[in-house]
């Protein structure tokens, strides 16, 4: 007799045909929220005749199909038996939970979870990858001499947070950080397993993520008393489990077209934005033209997520050329991308690609190892950059948000001087980063430009609350399986990271009666009427808020320069793209309890060092011009 098992996950659904005793086909996949798309073709792909008997399991999925169900453990302990494992310990380890049931005599007596903690979850991970534009499939390509560096562990935002500064500080290469993300994953597991007091004996590993061999390999070197044990069903083994109760618990299978019922939100609804379109002020200012014979001013913004440059007249302050790149962690790059665009506009607009750039400048996350590459002592922190950039548009401006990929910065000035400030150290919560992969993971909105006008068609926004960023995604998925529209879960997620923009980097500090808001995140229209309708204030948006921090710090320099501060240089663009860094060895600087890995660069055969926890090289490299190469444990005393 043939039975239908059927697990619907947070991210993907599994199907397992069982017939004589085993599993005669198996499929998965990505439900991104619509689960009748599917199952439609899950059930297409297995040739599953209708009316077998069909069994459902998962934790929020089961209701929506118009099967019976059944709960997870039930269908755990049902795959055990049916495999025949005698084992003390299962670990399933899905898209966005990692649960420990632990056993006697095959039946579960108690189990661990994480406290809907994104952290240590396939979800986390393959979100992580899409950030490094790689898919878990390149996780296999990855050379064994990749390096697990230590990261937080947590929070997954946190962790996030972290992996990106080691990119862009490059203490560690893509391939590193999905090591040390596994291994991230992998200690989990491993301390999973010690909640559970199971230090020995057999464990059984499920879910998808078994796949994937590095972790599997640190969960082994993490724990090397337990038997682990990895059966071929593992990515599908609830799905085999429901399978194998489906005979006598299960129902009949209906038509594909019936087996997805429709949901009904029980989520709080907010206001429609548009109705907040009377209280926010856009600047418009188209992008001059280069001129030859002028002398200008390159402002680089190196951030998280986007590397944004533009070309300013140093004599009107008018942006005549600009570009807004993705980083994908690989700062040198982004900039050489932005400054080829630049080059081109160069050229078309005044047939040369020679011009007068008088002055560099560089800010954001990435201005450090820029500013060397850029051969600069103009390195200026992003609180200064934004405030002349914002200031130059509105003299009287008393607060900004700025909304960045992975950073969010608040400023408090009086008299065009920042007076406060706070920014997301360690935390991603209200950034746009989560914005976009939000809806491009749930929602499978893959364009940043279509939220905005999607979030716009919005009449009743879900209220997803205003915790933790990461947690949220829960709740989006929550939202898509009761079947809530993605127009209305799409503004949800848009209120939801101003909200956490509010709460967690604003907190209780002031905000004055003139707001601009800026930063790549301001360009979705959806967001400053996300801000004016939470405040109940009027929001004004500044011409290009992308480009306020590499406009404001080319101004800066423009004004330490006429200080005698920062001294002229003549860069020609076309030499500075075809400029390499070399990344030369890695030392561990033995100043102090610390040991950070610092890193050598050369460019232009000046020997620069990078990396660490305190600020000594960054010192070192303003005070000294070509630093000698040496090694701190053989003289400490030079480096102290
Ligand atoms: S870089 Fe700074 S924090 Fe790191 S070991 Fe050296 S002195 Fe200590």
């Amino acid at each position: 007799m043939q039975t239908l098992g059927i697990n619907i996950g947070s991210t993907s659904l599994k199907m397992v045909l069982f017939d004589s005793g085993k599993a005669v086909w198996c499929g998965s996949g990505i439900h991104e929220g619509d689960f009748s798309a599917a199952a439609k073709k899950l059930l297409e792909e297995g040739n599953i005749p209708v009316g077998i008997k069909t069994l459902a399991t998962g934790n929020e999925g089961r209701s929506m199909f118009s099967v019976a169900g059944t709960l997870e453990p039930l269908c755990v302990e049902a795959a055990l038996s049916n495999l025949k494992i005698d084992a003390d310990a299962v670990v399933s380890m899905g898209g966005e939970d990692l649960i420990v049931y632990t056993l006697d005599k095959g039946k579960i007596i108690n189990n661990f979870s994480g406290n809907k903690c994104a952290s240590g979850t396939g979800e986390f991970l393959k979100q992580q990858l899409a950030r490094m534009d790689m898919k878990l499939e390149d996780i296999d390509n990855i050379p064994e001499s990749a390096k697990v560096y230590p990261i937080s562990t947590r929070c997954s935002v946190f962790m996030k947070s972290d992996c990106t500064h080691k990119l862009n500080k490059r203490e560690a290469t893509k391939f590193d950080i999905v090591f040390s993300l596994s291994h991230v994953m992998a200690v989990k597991v491993i301390d999973f397993l010690k909640r559970a007091k199971v230090t020995s004996g057999k464990v059984v590993l499920t879910g998808g993520i078994t796949r994937n061999r590095h972790i599997v390999r640190f969960i082994k070197e993490g724990a090397p008393d337990i038997e682990f044990i990895i059966p071929d069903e593992a990515p599908v083994f609830e799905a085999l489990g429901a399978a194998v109760l489906a005979k006598k618990f299960g129902s009949d299978l209906p038509d594909t077209e019936k087996l997805v019922k429709s949901g009904e939100v029980r989520f709080e609804t907010l206001g429609s934005l548009k109705d907040w379109q009377s209280k926010v002020r856009t600047f418009e200012k188209p992008e001059g033209k280069v001129e030859a014979g002028r002398k200008y001013i390159l402002g680089v913004d190196g951030g998280s997520t986007t590397t944004k440059v533009c070309l300013v007249d140093m004599q009107t302050d008018e942006i005549t050329a600009s570009h807004y790149g993705r980083t994908h962690g690989d700062p040198v790059k982004a900039l050489k991308e932005c400054l080829k665009v630049i080059s081109d506009k160069i050229h078309a607009d005044t047939g040369t690609y020679d011009i007068d750039i008088s002055l560099v400048a560089t800010t954001g996350s990435s201005r450090e190892i820029l500013g060397v590459f850029l051969e600069t002592k103009g390195i200026y922190n992003e609180i200064i950059a934004h405030a002349m950039g914002t200031t130059y548009f509105d003299a009287d401006v008393e607060t900004i948000f700025e909304v960045g990929g992975q950073d969010a910065k608040y400023v408090l000035l009086k008299n065009g001087v920042p007076i406060d400030y706070a920014m997301n150290e360690a935390c991603s919560a209200g950034t746009g980063s989560f914005l976009e992969e939000s809806a491009a993971g749930d929602l499978s909105i893959h364009s940043a430009k279509d939220i905005g006008p999607i979030a716009l068609d919005a009449n009743a926004p879900c209220k997803f609350g205003e915790h933790c960023s990461a947690f949220i995604n829960s709740d989006i998925r929550k939202a898509v399986q009761q079947g809530a529209g993605r127009e209305n879960i799409t503004a949800g997620i848009v209120c939801s990271i101003v909200s956490n923009y509010l709460n967690r980097v604003v907190g209780n500090r002031t905000i004055g009666a003139k707001i601009f808001l800026q930063g790549g995140v301001a360009k979705n229209p959806s967001v400053p009427l996300a801000f004016a309708m939470l405040l109940n204030k009027e929001i004004l948006v500044p011409p290009s808020p992308e480009l306020m921090g590499c406009f404001g710090v080319a101004l800066l320099a423009k004004r330490k320069y006429a200080d005698g501060l920062l001294a002229q240089q003549n860069i020609v663009i076309d030499d500075v793209i075809n400029r390499e860094i070399g990344y030369e060895r890695v030392f561990v600087c033995q100043a102090c309890e610390n040991l950070c890995p610092i890193q050598v660069l050369n460019v232009n055969n000046s020997k620069y060092m990078f990396g660490g926890r305190c600020n000594m090289y960054t010192n070192m490299r303003k005070q000294v011009k070509d630093i000698p190469v040496f090694d701190c444990r053989k003289t400490p005393e030079n480096v102290v």
